[in-house]
């Protein structure tokens, strides 16, 4: 079947592969069967991998829907009785997050900031230190309609000293931008099968800290069908989601985690060799087992360098039959 393709510049839904719009189409099958469990469980641990989770203390839970319904289910579950969110909002992806407040008549405080600037830490932590009954944060990894991309660790950082929860937005950055959630000072972070992992829209992800979830079983019941913890208990306990799976969905993107960029022809050598004749000097990957190199702007150089540069990596590319664009490893 020939596919015409689309190129989407568009913040999401993304361009996919062929492959991954191809595994929607199987058959029938009933979701609580045991392939489609184990299949789930499987997902579940790479989500949490993606972010270099430790397994024994993040988990993942999926649930149905855009992005936005992770939005809802951390801050809608999150918040203990009798206290505050801060959000810290410099832009509309944030302001999404105030209105969920005001809808769900939560007790929050809203710390705008000017959309084409970082929020001031000294700020952040006056507020904090203020406000003791603040329980959770939250803020957006990177603020999408802008580009802005907020100081997560810091932030984080600050969260903690004060006690509170992080909960992070990384919607627009999860498979993007590398996260550590541990040493990036995430609790809560959440991604959609539609954006970074190039899979298709209605399957979205919360990633977090396993037992701050098992706390929030005490926290007040907001929504029936987005709850964290009966999401995750469901999970835990039948290997299921609560309601009906978007089953095809999810065979779309079980296919878009299974396909890394790779090329057969790739050797960082050869590639190095190339470059290295001809004055430019680049170096390997930090995990040899990874087919990655490292470019360090570092030094005496101009911008006629780099674009000489770009010139000489794309001759060494052709040179050694490495696809351009990049290959996916089906
Ligand atoms: C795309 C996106 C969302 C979710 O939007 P949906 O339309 O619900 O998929 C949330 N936050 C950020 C930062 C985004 O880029």
């Amino acid at each position: 079947m020939q596919i015409k393709r689309n190129v989407l510049l568009n913040p999401g839904p993304a361009t996919t592969t062929d492959t991954v719009k191809m595994a929607q189409i199987v058959p029938d099958i009933c979701p609580r069967k045991k392939e489609f469990v184990s299949m789930m469980k499987q997902m579940r641990e790479d989500l949490v991998r993606i972010v270099h989770g430790d397994l024994n203390k993040y988990t993942s839970v999926l649930f149905c829907g855009s992005g936005t319904i992770t939005m809802d289910v951390c801050i809608n579950s999150l918040l203990p009785k009798g206290k505050k969110i801060l959000i810290i909002n410099n832009g509309t992806y944030s302001m999404r997050a105030v209105e969920i407040c005001e809808y769900y008549n939560l007790p929050f405080v809203n710390f705008d900031c000017p959309i084409d600037e970082i929020p001031d830490l000294n700020q952040v932590e006056q507020i904090l230190k203020e406000n003791q009954d603040i329980a959770l944060v939250y803020t957006t990894h990177n603020e999408t309609g802008t580009g802005i991309l907020n100081p997560i660790k810091e932030i984080g950082f600050l969260v903690h000293k004060y006690s509170a929860v992080f909960i992070v937005d990384t919607i627009s950055t999860y498979a993007m931008k590398p996260i550590d959630i541990e040493k990036d000072n995430i609790d809560f972070c959440m991604a959609s099968a539609q954006k970074g992992l190039m899979a298709m829209t209605g399957l979205s992800f919360v990633i977090g800290n396993t037992e701050l979830v098992k706390k929030s079983a005490a926290y007040p019941k907001r929504s029936y069908y987005c709850n964290l913890y009966m999401q995750y208990h469901f999970f835990e306990t039948t290997g299921q989601m609560h309601f009906t799976p978007p089953v095809q969905t999810i065979y779309a993107a079980r296919q878009a985690l299974d396909e890394y960029p790779d090329d057969e022809n790739w050797s960082f050598e050869k590639v190095h060799d190339y470059c290295y004749k001809r004055g430019f000097t680049i170096y390997p990957g930090k995990t040899s087992a990874q087919n990655t190199f490292r470019l360090c702007a570092l030094g005496a150089i101009t911008k006629e360098d780099i674009e000489d540069f770009f010139i000489v990596l794309y001759e060494a590319l052709k040179e050694n039959n490495i696809q351009i664009p990049i290959h996916y490893d089906v």
